[in-house]
């Protein structure tokens, strides 16, 4: 079994010298003074915000944990001010689209180095799970400057990889003739996307895909147990966002956590209601703050995942730690009596085990009623599979009492909506159209 590729990516380009957490550690810590210098003198949001935080005074993390987190709603109020550099430096912008109805969307800028750095972690990570002769297909948008298809082709150019650059995949078929044209043995999606794939051609699939990355939602367990016991696929995983540069972990050869692009970003993870620091191991909200970005580094930002480190070393015999499974967003929530929540992502394990599932949402209407449109595949009996559903979550153990008490009621409703595939990159959510009042 070969050692993660990130340890490569983290000796090669912080040149700590040794294999050693400590050293890490200095340099994290030399880097998280650097970036507070840099953003407080450039950024006209981190002056203010900062004007309390001395860099020369951040002497440990411990001292690091007073400096205040950052919010998506501070982006979302003005990204403009997060900007450290001239507008004519910005070589991408993307524009994410959030939940609210203010009509503010949230900007992250990224400057040509900082595209360059998510293309050196895409190099390195990728080799994780490719090897000499292995074809490449990517179902992300790849035709914009920096976008991540974009920086994954040139990532896997550095590599002597050959990569397709297909886009958010519109019908099966499609990408059915691709991957036989092109002689694809590797693909690198959406969770959903390769799900609905490998169920619609999935002699295609059984014959000719033997890995697949998943990145950008929450990756089922059901999912990754099909592809790998039915097609038997390799699934690997990789977590990051957009506010990361994109890329932010990727597993290793076992399959068993993300290794962090430890070079770049410091990872904590910390309460998400009190924002203290948690037991090493216990799950909790990431939040991370860049290291080397330039165009519009992040200071101890909330990401609004749930995750937590692994107490173990990896198998791979890495001297990096790894983070466990990111077990879905906070927000991807449903209060169902006071402070019981259901995830969605709990959902997703239950409802996308039966095959003839293509995708679902969840809508909450009323205080107690859960609507779950499924999209099917073809027609089935729709009683037989709602019914299994069903039973399927009143087997949520800690949610029984809420169940039998009529205190919430599931509906399950076969959605007449169009089944072509959404051309869309938006995280899948949970549409909550309850007042802001909870039970
Ligand atoms: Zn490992």
């Amino acid at each position: 079994m070969k050692c993660t590729t990130i340890e490569k990516l983290i000796m090669d380009k912080t040149e700590i010298q040794y294999k050693s957490r400590k050293r890490l550690k200095e340099y994290q810590l030399h880097k998280i003074k650097e970036t507070i210098a840099y953003v407080k003198e450039n950024s006209k949001f981190y002056r203010e915000y900062l004007k309390d935080i001395k860099a020369e005074y951040i002497n440990s993390f411990k001292d690091f944990k007073n400096v205040p987190f950052t919010n998506s709603k501070d982006i979302i109020q003005n990204p403009f001010r997060f900007l450290c550099v001239p507008q004519k430096n910005i070589k991408r912008v993307v524009t994410l689209k959030t939940s609210g109805t203010t009509g503010y969307e949230k900007r992250i800028y990224f400057t040509e180095k900082d595209l360059e750095l998510t293309v050196d972690f895409f190099s390195y990570g990728m080799k994780s799970l490719v090897d000499e002769g292995d074809r490449i297909l990517v179902m992300f948008p790849g035709n914009s400057y920096g976008s991540i298809g974009y920086l994954l082709k040139r990532a896997l150019e550095k590599i002597n990889i050959y990569c397709y650059v297909q886009g958010i995949m519109k019908n099966t078929s499609d990408t059915a003739d691709i991957i036989k044209n092109k002689h694809i043995n590797c693909i690198v999606g959406i969770p959903i996307q390769l799900l609905q794939f490998s169920r619609s051609q999935s002699s295609i699939f059984k014959d000719r895909i033997d890995k697949i990355l998943l990145s950008s939602d929450y990756v089922p367990e059901t999912l990754v147990n099909e592809m790998t016991d039915k097609f038997k696929t390799k699934v690997f995983t990789h977590y990051g966002m957009t506010e990361m540069g994109y890329g932010g972990a990727v597993q290793c050869e076992t399959l068993n956590g993300y290794h962090l692009r430890e070079n770049d970003i410091y990872f904590e993870i910390v309460d998400p209601t009190t924002g203290r620091e948690i037991k090493y191991g216990e799950p909790g909200e990431v939040v991370f703050t860049t290291l080397k970005s330039e165009g519009m580094p992040l200071i101890r930002y909330k990401t609004g995942d749930i995750a937590s480190f692994s107490k173990n070393c990896c198998k791979c015999g890495s001297f990096l730690k790894t983070m466990n499974k990111v077990l879905g967003r906070i927000d991807n929530r449903f209060e169902i009596s006071s402070h019981k929540y259901i995830y969605m992502s709990q959902l997703d394990e239950i409802i996308l085990s039966f095959p003839q599932v293509m995708n679902y949402s969840l809508h909450i209407e009323d205080y107690n009623k859960i609507y779950v449109y499924l999209t099917l595949f073809n027609q089935c009996d729709f009683n037989k599979l709602s019914l299994e559903i069903l039973k399927g979550i009143k087997n949520i153990t800690f949610i029984e009492d809420e169940l039998l008490n009529n205190i919430i009621e599931f509906k399950i409703i076969n959605s007449t909506e169009d089944k072509q595939i959404k051309n869309s990159m938006l995280k899948r959510k949970i549409y909550d159209n309850r007042k802001k009042v909870y039970l």
